[in-house]
Parts: structure tokens; C-alpha cells; sequence
């Protein structure tokens, strides 16, 4: 196994110890971030084991460099697959608008693309942070914060029980309902920027996987079509395909199992290709997921205390990168608190570092997802930009996957 890259070296360390509050892709690659940046970390997790729900994930250049840098690229290697090219696809008729192979972006970025079961990516990142040295409460649910001068106290509902968890600084990395965000802007001066808060996109995911079909290739295939479209691409090894089928919905909803061929999946696919119905058929169940983003953040950090992954800037998943930026946000923290020597100063520099960052791919996915459903004239303007594109549909997003 190749040696792990090791974060610069530090000059100074703004703490000693954190604590980390979500056990997420965010959370967990905080922890180890941190960890080698020579912390002590205890992560808090709500829920009783560590289970990512959903389905797939997608890994651009800018996310894989930080897990090969860590080390990780091995393990990564074994579940996740490569894929060869983006296929954009008419949803209708099935044809291809445009194509962009993976493998010169890959050359030009120093890292691949890959897709990943998000079961996987978690728990590889999961034992990394326990085999070095993480401690993961589960079953333990931040329920307030008692920061002080000098550092954090985290309140934690474990059963009946309640403990205190203390450490120099907290992340709160506890997702796009984050109670640590909550917290952090109840006295917050509203004047100062807009209330912090999940927006409904309306818009709702259905993600299933089913096991791939015989000779499916290696690639995302992104069909588009009128207030809809669905991404398929193979996960585990190219053994099991992961399908996300995106739909318009005005109501809000939160999460549910849906059975398979449910009209709700169905109807807006009716006149859709027939491989893409051959899909859709074919699968057992949904898991039904309404989409939420938050506005961009006035600030992130408050003291000793700090925000990171969807906490800090959920996005919608239209450019696949929520994960991604949370995978950057944690090299991006520990880099901060190893080049300050003051706790709250690292954690303004680590803000600082990447708020606008992320701020501009929180529009851009916001937009991209109207642009993904466009119907009528818009719709064929679109189609023939993407077919004059080709190629360099991936060019277009370079900003994100150099950095
Ligand atoms: C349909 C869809 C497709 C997507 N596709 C991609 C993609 O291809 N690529 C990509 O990069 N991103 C993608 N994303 C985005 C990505 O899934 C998220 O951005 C990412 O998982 C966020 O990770 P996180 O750790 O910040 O938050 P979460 O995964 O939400 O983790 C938060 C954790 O905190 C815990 N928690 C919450 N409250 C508390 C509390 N009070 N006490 C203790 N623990 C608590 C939760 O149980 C949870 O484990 C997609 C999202 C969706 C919806």
C-alpha cells in the first residue's frame, strides 16, 4: 500500500482537541484531517451505527486528490469504478447530444473521476478515523452547545443519559438541518445576512440500484428531458448500476421508501426512451428524497465553533459536489489550524478559504437544475448548445476540479 501523503508540516497547531458533530462523509474526513493535523477528535453521531442511505456517489478530481493524498486511494480503488465518459443523452429518443471522456480531464486535473457506493466511500473513511485514533460516539445527539472563552462543551442525549463532550474547538458537521447552525445563529443579528435554513428545490430524488445489466460500460450517462432527468452509472466494482431519477414536485417532502414502479417514479418518464423505462422497471424500490439547499452563509465560524459539509453550504446535487466540497473543507480546516496559533483565527482562515467557493457552486448547481429541466424552445436552444459543447462539457467546470 502506497505511504499516505502527509498534510504540509505544521508550523504551529491552533488546538489540541475537537470535536466533530455528524459522522457523514464531512464528519468523518474532518476527523481524520484533523487527526493527522495532531488532534485529538471525538465525533458525535446521532444515529445508532454509521449507515449511509442513498445510493451513489460521484467523485470529481478535486475530492479524489484529497482521498489519494490521504491514502486512501487503495481501499477506493477496490468498490469504486473509473468510468470512461460522461454521455449526455436525449431522455426522449435515447440519443447522444454529446460525450466527454474522463481520461484527458483526468490527465489535465492529476486525479480521476470516479463513483462510488456512498456505503463504501463511508465506511472506508470510518475505519480510517477509528484505526487512527478517532473516537466515534454513536446513539449520541447534540442537543446544545456551552461554548466558553477557551473552549467548546458539547451536550450530548445518549438514551435517557446525558454527557458532556469538551474540546478546544467544535465543527459542527451535522448536515443540512444542522442543530450546530441553529445554535450558531440564534443570536445571530439578522441584518447582517439572510436567516439560515433548508429551501425546498422542488424537486425530488428517487435513487434505487439494481444489479447492472450484462456489458454495461463504465460511464455516467445523464439523461435530460422535460421537468426531469435521471443519472445512471455503475457503482461496486461495475456490479450494481445506481440510477437517480430527478423529478419537478411542488410539494415538500422528506424521505421515504417508495415500491418500485410507483406511478409517481413512472409518470413523468412515460414517453421517455425505452431503455430508460427498462430501467426504471426493473427496480425493486425507490428511496424517495426531497432536494433541499440553504442560501449562501454570511459566516460559518462563531468563536471556537465552526460549520463544514452541508452544514455550511448544502448544495443541490447538480454538479456533484456536496460531498466533494466537504471532502475539501476538511483538508482546507486542517491546513488552517496548522498554520495559525490561535483557535479562532485558524477557523476564520479556514472560512475565508472557502466560503466564496462554495457559495458560487451553490448557485451554479441551483442553476444547472433548471437548466437540466428546461421543456419547449428552451429545451432544444439547450440540446444544441450541448451537442456544439461536447468534449468540452467537462472544460466548463475546470474551476472546480483544478482547485
Ligand atoms: C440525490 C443526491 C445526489 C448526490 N450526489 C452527489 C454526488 O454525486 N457527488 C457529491 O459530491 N455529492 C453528492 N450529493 C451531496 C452529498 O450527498 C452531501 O453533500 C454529503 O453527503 C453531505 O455530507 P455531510 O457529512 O456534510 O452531511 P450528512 O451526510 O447529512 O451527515 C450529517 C451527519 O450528522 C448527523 N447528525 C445530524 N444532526 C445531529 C445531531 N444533532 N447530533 C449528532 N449527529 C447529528 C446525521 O445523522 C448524519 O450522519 C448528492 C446529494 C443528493 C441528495
Amino acid at each position: 500500500m502506497p505511504e499516505p501523503i502527509p498534510f504540509p508540516a505544521p508550523t504551529r497547531l491552533a488546538a489540541r482537541s475537537a470535536v466533530v458533530v455528524g459522522g457523514g462523509i464531512g464528519g468523518l474526513a474532518c476527523a481524520i484531517a484533523l487527526r493527522r493535523a495532531g488532534l485529538t477528535v471525538q465525533i458525535i453521531e446521532r444515529a445508532r451505527k454509521l449507515r449511509e442511505v442513498g445510493a451513489g456517489l460521484q467523485l470529481t478530481p478535486n475530492a479524489t486528490r484529497i482521498l489519494r493524498d490521504m491514502g486512501l486511494m487503495p481501499r477506493l480503488e477496490e468498490v469504486a469504478v473509473a468510468p470512461r465518459a460522461l454521455d449526455v443523452r436525449s431522455g426522449r429518443s435515447g440519443s447522444t447530444l454529446a460525450r466527454a471522456e474522463y481520461g484527458p480531464a483526468t490527465t489535465r486535473f492529476g486525479a480521476p473521476f470516479m463513483v462510488v457506493h456512498r456505503a463504501d466511500l463511508q465506511k472506508i473513511l470510518a475505519d480510517t478515523a477509528e484505526a487512527e485514533g478517532c473516537a466515534i460516539a454513536l446513539d449520541s445527539e447534540l442537543t446544545s452547545l456551552e461554548p466558553s472563552a477557551r473552549s467548546v462543551r458539547a451536550v450530548v442525549r445518549q438514551g435517557q443519559n446525558l454527557f458532556a463532550h469538551g474540546a478546544d474547538i467544535l465543527i459542527g458537521a451535522d448536515g443540512v438541518r444542522s442543530t450546530v447552525r441553529n445554535h450558531l445563529y440564534a443570536g445571530y443579528d439578522g441584518r447582517k445576512g439572510p436567516p439560515a435554513g433548508p429551501v425546498f428545490a422542488q424537486r425530488v430524488a428517487y435513487r434505487t440500484t439494481i444489479n447492472a445489466p450484462d456489458n454495461y460500460p463504465p460511464e455516467v450517462r445523464l439523461y435530460l428531458g422535460p421537468n426531469a432527468h435521471l443519472v445512471a452509472y455503475p457503482v461496486k466494482g461495475g456490479n450494481t448500476l445506481n440510477i437517480v431519477a430527478i423529478v419537478k414536485e411542488t410539494k415538500p417532502v422528506g424521505r421515504w421508501n417508495a415500491p418500485g414502479n410507483s406511478l409517481d417514479v413512472l409518470r413523468p418518464f412515460a414517453n421517455w426512451a425505452p431503455e430508460v423505462l427498462k430501467l426504471l422497471e426493473s427496480a425493486p424500490h425507490f428511496l424517495c428524497w426531497g432536494l433541499y439547499d440553504i442560501a449562501p452563509l454570511p459566516r460559518w465560524s462563531f468563536g471556537r465553533m465552526t460549520l463544514l459539509g452541508d452544514a455550511a453550504h448544502a448544495m443541490l446535487p447538480f454538479l456533484a459536489q456536496g460531498a466533494a466540497q466537504s471532502i475539501e473543507d476538511a483538508a482546507e480546516l486542517a491546513r488552517a489550524l496548522q498554520h495559525n496559533s490561535d483557535a479562532e483565527a485558524a477557523l476564520h482562515a479556514y472560512e475565508a478559504a472557502r466560503r466564496a467557493r462554495t457559495a458560487r457552486i451553490q448557485t451554479d448547481a441551483r442553476r444547472n437544475g433548471s437548466i437540466y429541466h428546461f421543456s419547449g424552445p428552451a429545451r432544444i436552444a439547450r440540446d444544441l448548445v450541448i451537442r456544439r459543447t461536447g468534449q468540452g462539457l467537462l472544460d466548463r467546470y475546470d474551476w472546480i476540479y483544478s482547485a
